[in-house]
């Protein structure tokens, strides 16, 4: 595979990076990346993703855009209000970046259908704002070998980390017990700030690259933490639990 003269001018500003190569870019072209919700967190990832020249993203999504979305959610503009987000998503992307290629699935990922969406994934982007959600994402990845860029964003406070199952800590080995319904506030109760989310988002973006193209390198068995009143980063250290019944199973 080589690139058009029209990919060469459209990634020029990447192409040049000294990591960045020709390869890099076609693996880029070649990869297969699942969004999980295309809301707060989807948005800058899906569009930073299609931007950089990811040949096919799904998107998994089975909300409506409402009127209460559009502070936090970019993808998503005012006249599309009562669209499904996946299908919008779907055009918006797309008219971004014609030479790759957007599915929607206006579908709410659970364990039923969790391995049917996200099997043959390169990477998948958890973009949802459920610990539900995460955790079953989390279990399909690890049993199915897909490396994922998990993230949550509330208030001023977000969260990031990478996994490679069976190489790095898996979401449930750096968080065992998922916490229960109602104890952790919503967005809708707690808030959250556009760019706050599109801080977070954009990490995620550039994790997903990374692990894609294997330039740089990888949130692995780190967890990036944000406060972004004070705008300080922390990174903790995180790793792999033996008796893990996600990823223990898995060899790197
Ligand atoms: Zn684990």
């Amino acid at each position: 595979m080589s690139l058009s003269e029209r990919e060469l001018e459209r990634y020029s500003r990447q192409l040049v990076l000294p990591e960045w190569s020709g390869a890099a870019q076609e693996r880029l072209s070649a990869a297969n990346v699942m969004l999980i919700g295309a809301g707060a967190l989807g948005s800058p990832v899906g569009q930073y993703l299609a931007a950089a020249g990811v040949g096919r993203i799904g998107v998994v999504d089975d909300d409506a855009v409402e009127l209460s979305n559009l502070n936090r959610q970019p993808l998503h503009f005012t006249p599309d209000i009562s669209l499904m987000k996946a299908e919008n998503a779907k055009v918006k992307l797309s008219a971004l970046n014609e030479d790759m290629v957007v599915e929607s699935y206006p579908a709410r990922l659970d364990a039923t259908n969790a391995e049917a969406l996200l099997l043959g994934a390169d990477a998948v982007v958890d973009c949802s704002d459920s610990f539900e959600t995460r955790y079953t994402v989390n279990a399909a990845c690890c049993a199915n070998g897909i490396p994922l860029v998990e993230a949550g964003v509330l208030g001023f406070a977000g969260l990031v980390m990478s996994i490679v199952p069976g190489r790095s800590a898996c979401y449930r080995c750096a968080f065992p017990v998922e916490p229960p319904a109602g104890s952790v506030p919503s967005c809708r109760e707690a808030g959250v700030l556009g760019a706050m989310a599109g801080i977070v988002g954009s990490i995620q973006a550039l994790e997903a690259l990374k692990l894609l193209t294997g330039v740089g390198e990888p949130l692995l068995d780190r967890i990036l933490q944000i406060e972004g009143a004070t705008l300080t980063f922390t990174t903790v250290t995180t790793e792999r639990q033996d008796d893990c019944p996600d990823c223990a199973q898995q060899s790197g």
